[in-house]
This record gives structure tokens, C-alpha cells and sequence, in this order.
């Protein structure tokens, strides 16, 4: 009994391990020349830099942290978060709520004084139950929080309108933060938040893909890459899976590449399924990787709300990840930038984009460009499902549909929701739990 896994990211990797463990036969499909996915690291120059964004290991999940932590065993640092906003000019403590006495006076007062109110509200039920992204952003943090930060950086990342995002995934993801934090945080008595993140691991050497390696140690022989999938056809009780040249046969299939890849795949497709699968929403990302000469602040990661600053929503600081992150001497930016496909940013050249970054970097005086040694752009088309206000309903069409195909989605764009590593290797657990070839 052969399992076919097709793509080969964190979650097919995490999948074919796992049924490997298991003493099933296995055979990833990849169509990049390397697998990883969004975990993918580039290592240049003695340089190494995160392909898909700045990643991090961490989770509240503590059976899926374990495994992630013995994967790199011996080859882990542990760091502690040191994460800014970028803020009028200055930096604010990460998460934001909980950086507030490190605004100027009168936004610290609009922001306390707003989170009160907004308390209040939802604790008398005054309140109006929120009905997409940018009023739950109200509901939850108050008008001064909601528009110093969590409004622009949320339009920022996401470049779709908040009052058409849907705010159903954001309870649990972004906590109600308690009202003896932000009070606290704003008279200047320190707190934390989102503290599952507050610790945080990262390869020593390797950058996150050396994750990737580690997971896939035990089934590398099963690995094909250079296999793009383009069509999945059933045979008998099983399926033929082709590349256009040539032919895998699978008695089981489980896809964890982009679900929108998978439609594309498959024959007789019904019209209402093609049209919800068209529907659904991601961004796609630019990163612009910077080798520095000297030091960088000692800081994580920088998140960019203002949008005079540029398009870069995130700056990361990976020389501040691991000591081997670069040569010696040398410490390195990574920025990100989301956009929707065939955007501006799309049709922007890596020298403009190098341009744009720097010039980001120069405005916020992190830099100069004159100690810019190394520069590289890498470009990820799938990088962020947004959950627009149709996203249930037509998430839900597109998963019954493959299911009644016998097609399995895991994984973050197959199942088309915003899990990070740990809740991509959650559900290749469950999955593995609950399905047995028999
Ligand atoms: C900017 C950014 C920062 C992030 N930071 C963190 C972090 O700090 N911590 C964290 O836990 N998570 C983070 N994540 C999330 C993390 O990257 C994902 O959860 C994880 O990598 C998803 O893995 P996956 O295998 O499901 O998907 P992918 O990585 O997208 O893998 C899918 C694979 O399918 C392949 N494929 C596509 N089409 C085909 C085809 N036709 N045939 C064959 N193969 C195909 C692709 O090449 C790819 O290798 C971040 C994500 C982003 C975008």
C-alpha cells in the first residue's frame, strides 16, 4: 500500500515521517527542486536567511513543541523575544498593548482611556457583537489602540479591507489582552504578552529549513522533487498522479500543496466548486534579505504600520536569531512585504525592491546603505490565507468536495487556514492518528 503526499513542505514532510513511522510505504511529491516550502532557507556567501519570512519555533501546543525542540536537538538556540513596534519615530514594546508606556503622552491617554470604554462596553453587553475584522478590532482594543496600530498594521499585512475580512479566526489567535496589563503597561509597570512566544527556538546552523532536514531524515529516499503535480486521476481503488512526463501510482492520496493547485488537477470539477475554490483569498510575499557590515539593532523582529514608511510590513533581525546566521563581523535584515497577486509590488523588479527596503531601513535609521554588503529578493506565491467574509462558506464547499473524492487536504494552504508550523504538524498528527490504512 503505497501513500502518495503531494508537496513536499513542513506538513508532507511531517505526514511521510510519520506514516513512515507507522511502516507505511511512502511517496512525497515536490514540485520545487527542494522541499521546505515556506520553510525553505537560502545559505549564501556564509549568509543564511528565512526564504518565506522571518520563522520562529514556538507553540502553546506542548506534544507538537517537543517534537519540533527534539528535532534540533544540538542544533537549537534559545532566545528571548525582543520584539518592537515601530512608532512614530521610536520603538514600542511588542505586543503593543502591552508597550503602551512607550508612546508620547497624549496617544498613551487616547489608547488607555479608549481601551476603557471598549471594556467596559463588552463588559455591561453594551457593545455590538462584531461582525467582521476591523469592528472586532474596536470591540476588543478600543478606538486608540485600534487606530495607533492594530488598524494600520493590519491593513498593512493583509492589503484587503478589514470590514470584508471575517473575524472568526482571530479569537484565541489575538487575545482579549486583561485589563491589568494594559493599565499596567501604560503607567510603565512592565508586563508580557502572547508569552507562549516570549521564548522562543531557531537552528543554530541551518536557518528553520535545517527543521525540514531533520524531518525528513528518515524518508529523504522517498522524496521526488521537480514533480509538479498536474493531474490526479483515480485507478481502480487507487490514483495515478502525473507531472505531464510521468506516471506515480498510489493506493492512498493526501494533498498538502495549495488547494487552488489541487482543483487545477483534477477532471469533472462541478462549476459551484471551481467558483468557491476561485474565491477563496491569500497574499503572496516578497522577502529582501540584507547581509550588513557591523551590527544591527539587538532586536527580533520590527513590525512597520506606517505605510509613509514603505511597503515592508515586518523587519526581522536573524543575525540576532543564531550567532552562524552570517560571517563574522556581519549581521543581516530580513524585510517582508505581503501583496496580492499581479499587484504593484508583483510587477516591481529586485533592484526596485532592494530600493524600496533600503530606503525603509534608512528612514528608520536602522541603516545606512553604505553598510549593505549582500542584498537578495525571493518571492513566495502562497504566503497568507485571508479569511475574507465568504471564506467559511466557501472553504467548506471546496474541503466536501475533495473529501468526496477520497482527497485529504492537510496543511496550510490545503486546508487553506492560517496555521503556523505547529498547527501544520498538529493536524499530520491528528491526521496519522485517525487514518490507517487498513
Ligand atoms: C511570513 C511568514 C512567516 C512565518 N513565520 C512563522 C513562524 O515564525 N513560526 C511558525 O510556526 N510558522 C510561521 N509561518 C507559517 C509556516 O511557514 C507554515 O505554517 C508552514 O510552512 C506551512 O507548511 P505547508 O507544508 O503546509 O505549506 P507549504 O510550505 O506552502 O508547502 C506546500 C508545498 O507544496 C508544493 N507544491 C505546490 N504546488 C505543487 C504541485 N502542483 N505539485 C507538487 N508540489 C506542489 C510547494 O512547492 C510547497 O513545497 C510563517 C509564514 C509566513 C508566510
Amino acid at each position: 500500500m503505497t501513500t502518495a503526499i503531494l508537496g513536499g513542505g513542513l506538513t508532507g514532510l511531517t505526514l511521510a515521517r510519520l506514516l513512515h513511522e507507522k511502516g507505511e510505504d511512502v511517496i512525497v511529491l515536490e514540485a520545487a527542486d527542494k522541499c521546505g516550502g515556506l520553510c525553505r532557507s537560502l545559505a549564501v556567501d556564509g549568509y543564511t536567511f528565512d526564504m518565506g519570512g522571518s520563522h520562529i519555533i514556538f507553540s502553546r501546543d506542548t506534544e507538537v513543541l517537543a517534537f519540533m525542540r527534539r528535532m534540533i536537538a544540538g542544533n537549537e538556540q534559545r532566545n528571548n523575544r525582543n520584539t518592537k513596534i515601530f512608532y512614530k519615530g521610536g520603538y514600542v514594546k511588542y505586543p503593543f498593548e502591552n508597550g503602551l508606556s512607550d508612546l508620547p503622552p497624549e496617544d498613551r491617554f487616547f489608547c488607555i482611556s479608549e481601551f476603557i470604554k471598549a471594556q467596559i462596553a463588552f463588559e455591561t453587553g453594551s457593545a455590538r457583537h462584531p461582525e467582521n475584522f476591523r469592528d472586532w478590532i474596536y470591540f476588543t482594543f478600543g478606538k486608540g489602540i485600534a487606530e495607533c496600530y492594530m488598524v494600520p498594521y493590519n491593513e498593512k499585512i493583509w492589503k484587503y479591507p478589514l470590514e470584508r475580512m471575517s473575524a472568526h479566526w482571530v479569537e484565541g489567535r489575538i487575545p482579549r489582552p486583561p485589563v491589568e496589563d494594559v493599565i499596567k503597561s501604560a503607567i510603565g509597570i512592565p508586563t508580557e504578552g502572547y508569552t507562549h512566544q516570549a521564548v522562543f527556538s531557531y537552528p543554530l546552523n541551518g536557518g528553520i529549513e535545517a527543521l525540514i532536514h531533520a524531518i525528513a531524515e528518515p524518508v529523504k529516499g522517498k522524496i521526488r522533487t521537480a514533480f509538479t503535480v498536474q493531474s490526479v486521476r483515480r485507478d481502480g481503488k487507487g490514483f495515478i498522479v502525473s507531472d505531464g512526463k510521468m506516471e506515480v501510482r498510489a493506493d492512498r492520496i493526501i494533498s498538502t500543496m495549495p488547494v487552488q493547485h489541487l482543483l487545477s488537477c483534477l477532471e469533472d470539477v462541478p462549476e459551484h466548486v471551481r467558483r468557491a475554490c476561485d474565491s477563496l483569498v491569500c497574499n503572496s510575499l516578497v522577502t529582501v534579505a540584507f547581509g550588513i557590515t557591523g551590527k544591527v539593532p539587538d532586536i527580533s523582529w520590527l513590525y512597520v504600520p506606517d505605510p509613509r514608511l514603505g511597503k515592508a510590513n515586518r523587519i526581522s533581525f536573524p543575525s540576532t536569531y543564531s550567532p552562524y546566521a552570517t560571517p563574522p563581523g556581519f549581521s543581516s535584515i530580513l524585510a517582508e512585504i505581503t501583496h496580492q497577486p499581479g499587484d504593484e509590488v508583483s510587477a516591481m523588479s529586485d533592484d526596485e525592491l532592494v530600493r524600496e527596503v533600503t530606503a525603509t531601513l534608512e528612514a528608520m535609521k536602522i541603516v545606512t546603505r553604505d553598510r549593505i554588503a549582500f542584498s537578495r529578493v525571493m518571492r513566495q506565491p502562497f504566503a497568507y490565507v485571508v479569511y475574507d467574509l465568504d471564506y467559511q462558506e466557501n472553504i467548506r464547499v471546496v474541503t466536501e468536495y475533495c473529501t468526496s473524492r477520497d482527497i485529504p487536504l492537510v496543511g496550510r494552504f490545503a486546508q487553506f487556514e492560517y496555521l503556523n508550523m505547529d498547527g501544520c504538524i498538529r493536524s499530520a498528527i491528528d491526521f496519522v492518528r485517525t487514518h490507517t490504512i487498513q
